[in-house]
């Protein structure tokens, strides 16, 4: 068995952490733009550490990937700490996150027709405990899979009830450098505020491996209701409004595939990072 890494990821995260030379024996082979490792683990340590939303935030500062990934901080690096790591194992295909928790209510994939219906409205305020009740199956369906947002279709419950926190920076999507920490929102709804779109890429945890262009309103305003049953109001822009329109769409039941126009803008997430035209449009290139 061989265990596969996207290269740009490996020399990223490894050059971040100063691990590189000592990672790179452990290479068994190198091609194609994937590394292979014979070392699952290992190999499911990188990957999930470019899943995991809450490095990808910071920049892989060393001592959040340290506490996040080893749960201590040591004061250097070496391969005998990494092999300790005690997440427990993921499958180590590339953006393939497994659910940790084997009794976490499962995430639903693309195809399921429960994904493709609409979502109830919350009676409020008589519902919230039930909104309450809701959130925590989503975080504990998500625990440690470093996915940007969640709404509730994606385990089953038709309610109308999202949460998200923005990265500032992300292998996969273009973002805007600003983080935005995390939002849960009971029946939430936008306008756009202009006519402008752009079209760019999306995945989902309900399509996972896969990614798609999108065209979403660039500027939008929502509003929802907070756990506290507070009404709230925000203006957001590019990346931000782009998540809360995949988010919204999900209640919907509408998920990205069903709005990628040209079929050849979704694929396989490893075959389109390695793409030329992703490259460049990352600066990669
Ligand atoms: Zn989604």
């Amino acid at each position: 068995m061989r265990f596969l890494v996207l290269r740009e990821n490996f020399i990223l995260l490894t050059q971040q952490i100063n691990i590189f030379n000592e990672l790179m024996p452990e290479v068994t082979e190198s091609r194609d733009n994937l590394m292979h490792f014979k070392d699952k683990k290992l190999a499911s340590m990188i990957v999930h550490s470019f899943l995991c939303f809450g490095c990808v935030a910071l920049n892989f500062s060393t001592e959040l990937f340290a506490m996040h990934h080893l749960r201590e901080i040591p004061t250097r690096f070496n391969i005998s700490q990494i092999r300790r790591v005690t997440m427990s194992t993921i499958s180590a295909t590339f953006d393939y996150p497994s659910q940790e928790d084997q009794t976490a209510p499962k995430i639903l994939h693309f195809g399921n027709p429960k994904l493709y219906e609409k979502s109830l409205p919350f009676k409020l305020p008589e519902e919230m405990p039930l909104a309450h009740e809701i959130l925590e199956q989503m975080k504990l369906a998500t625990k440690g899979m470093g996915n940007v947002g969640i709404a509730a279709p994606q385990i089953g419950i038709l309610k109308r009830i999202v949460m998200f926190a923005v990265p500032a920076t992300h292998p996969r999507y273009k973002t805007d450098g600003v983080a935005h920490p995390m939002r849960i929102m009971i029946n939430p709804s936008y306008t756009p505020l202009s006519d402008e779109k752009n079209l760019e890429w999306e995945g989902c945890l309900s399509v996972p491996g896969m990614m798609g262009k999108v065209w979403r309103h660039t500027h939008i305003q929502y509003e929802y209701t907070d756990l506290e049953g507070n009404k709230q109001t925000v203006k957001a822009s590019n990346f931000h409004a782009r998540v809360f329109q995949h988010e919204f769409n999900h209640l919907e039941g509408i998920l990205f595939p069903l709005l990628v126009e040209d079929k050849r803008d979704f694929g396989f997430t490893e075959a389109i990072m390695a793409s030329d035209e992703f490259r460049k449009s990352r600066g990669l290139g």
